[in-house]
C-alpha cells in the first residue's frame, strides 16, 4: 500500500503537518522515533506559545498537539525510520525490516543534544552526567551541580535545577554569552548559581558515580578541579539527517531548503520542516508554523500542483 503523506519526527513540526494533512483527508502516517515530541518533553515553562497566557508545559503542548492530529485521524507509530529511498517513486522507508511507501514525505526529524566529545562523558553517561534538567534534575537534590554552556538552553537548564540543588555552578567557554538578555538576566539574578568563564572541561571523574570535574581556565592556562555530584551538557544540538546524507543537500548537518522556498527540497515531494532545517529561528512556533507550510505544500503536490479550496 502506497500512503499518501508519512511524516518522520513528532515535535511541533511533525505533529502540525499531521492535522493540517489529516484535515485534508490524506490519512497520513505519522512515525513519532524512540524519544516522541522532541525537546519540549524536556522542557517546563514555554511561556512564549501563543494561546497560553499562564504558560504551558512542554509535555502537555505536546500531548495536545498529539490528541489533536489523532482526531482526525493520524495515525502514529512509535517507530524509528532508518532507512529512506527518495531515488524513485513511490519513495521508500523502512523501519527494521519493515518497508513503507509514500507518495509524499514531510521530514520533521528535529535535532539532539550536542556532546563534548570526552571518552569521561561516556562513562559517566547516566552516573552523575545528563543532557536533561527536566528529566534527571528531581535526582540532585541537595547536590552541588555544574551546567556547561552559555546558550539559553543553559540558563534553563541551570534555573531549573536550583530548585533541587544545593549549587549550580554555570561552565561558559568564553566570556561572552550566546542566551538571550531576559533569560541570563533571570540565571544572573539567582543566588544559588555561580559563573566560571573561559573556562573548558577537561574530564571528568568518579568511583561508581561522578565525583568531580577537572578544568581549564584558557584565559590563564590554569588547570583546576570542581568537586561536584552532576554534570548538566547544554551545548547545543545536531540535527536528526544522517538518515539523509547523500539525498538531499545538507549543511552542517541542516537539510538546505530548494531555493527561494522554505519547506520545499529539491526531490519534488519531500518536504521540511522544523529545527531540522531552521538553524536561526529554533522556536516551538516556528516549527508548527513550517509543519503548516509542509503540510500545504505537500496537500498542493499531490492535488498535482494546484491550490486547495480550504484548509
Ligand atoms: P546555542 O544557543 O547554540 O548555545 C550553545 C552554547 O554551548 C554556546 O554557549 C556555545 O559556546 C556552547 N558550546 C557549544 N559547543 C561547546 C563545546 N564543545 N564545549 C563547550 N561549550 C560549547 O544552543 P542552545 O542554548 O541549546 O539554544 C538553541 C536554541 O534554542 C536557541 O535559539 C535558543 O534561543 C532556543 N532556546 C529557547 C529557550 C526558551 O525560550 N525557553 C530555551 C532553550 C533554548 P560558544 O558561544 O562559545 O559557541
Amino acid at each position: 500500500m502506497t500512503h499518501k503523506v508519512i511524516i518522520i519526527g513528532s515535535g511541533p513540526a511533525g505533529l502540525t503537518s499531521a492535522i493540517y494533512t489529516s484535515r485534508a483527508n490524506l490519512s497520513p502516517i505519522l512515525f513519532e522515533g524512540s524519544a516522541p515530541g522532541g525537546p519540549l518533553m524536556t522542557t517546563t515553562e514555554i511561556e512564549n506559545y501563543p494561546g497560553f497566557p499562564e504558560s504551558v508545559d512542554g509535555p502537555e503542548l505536546i500531548s495536545k498537539m498529539r490528541k489533536q492530529a489523532e482526531r482526525f485521524g493520524t495515525k502514529i507509530i512509535t517507530k524509528n525510520i532508518d532507512r529512506v529511498d527518495f531515488s524513485s517513486k513511490p519513495f521508500k522507508l523502512w523501519s527494521g525490516e519493515e518497508e513503507y511507501q509514500a507518495e509524499s514525505v514531510i521530514i520533521a526529524t528535529g535535532t539532539a543534544p550536542r556532546k563534548l566529545g570526552l571518552e569521561s562523558e561516556v562513562l559517566f553517561g547516566a552516573k552523575g552526567v545528563s543532557y536533561c534538567a527536566t528529566c534527571d534534575g528531581p535526582l540532585f537534590k541537595n547536590k552541588d551541580l555544574i551546567v556547561v554552556g552559555g546558550g539559553d538552553s543553559a540558563m534553563e537548564e541551570a534555573t531549573f535545577l536550583t530548585r533541587f540543588a544545593n549549587s549550580v555552578t554555570i561552565i561558559n567557554r568564553t566570556a561572552e554569552y550566546k542566551a538571550s538578555k531576559i533569560m541570563l538576566k533571570e540565571a544572573k539574578e539567582d543566588p544559588k548559581i555561580k559563573w566560571m568563564e573561559n573556562t573548558e572541561i577537561k574530564e571528568f571523574f568518579g568511583d561508581n558515580f561522578l565525583q568531580g570535574v577537572k578544568l581549564f581556565n584558557n584565559k590563564t592556562n590554569k588547570e583546576s578541579e570542581l568537586k561536584i555530584q552532576g554534570a548538566f551538557i547544554a551545548v547545543g544540538r545536531i540535527p536528526g539527517t544522517k538518515l539523509f546524507e547523500g539525498m538531499l543537500t545538507l549543511d552542517k548537518g541542516y537539510i538546505v531548503p530548494k531555493e527561494g522556498t522554505e519547506v520545499k527540497t529539491e526531490i519534488e515531494g519531500v518536504f521540511i520542516a522544523g529545527d531540522v532545517s531552521d538553524r536561526e529561528y529554533r522556536q516551538a512556533v516556528t516549527a508548527a508554523g513550517m509543519g503548516c507550510k509542509a503540510a500545504l505544500e505537500a496537500e498542493r503536490y499531490l492535488r498535482g500542483g494546484t491550490r486547495s479550496s480550504g484548509y
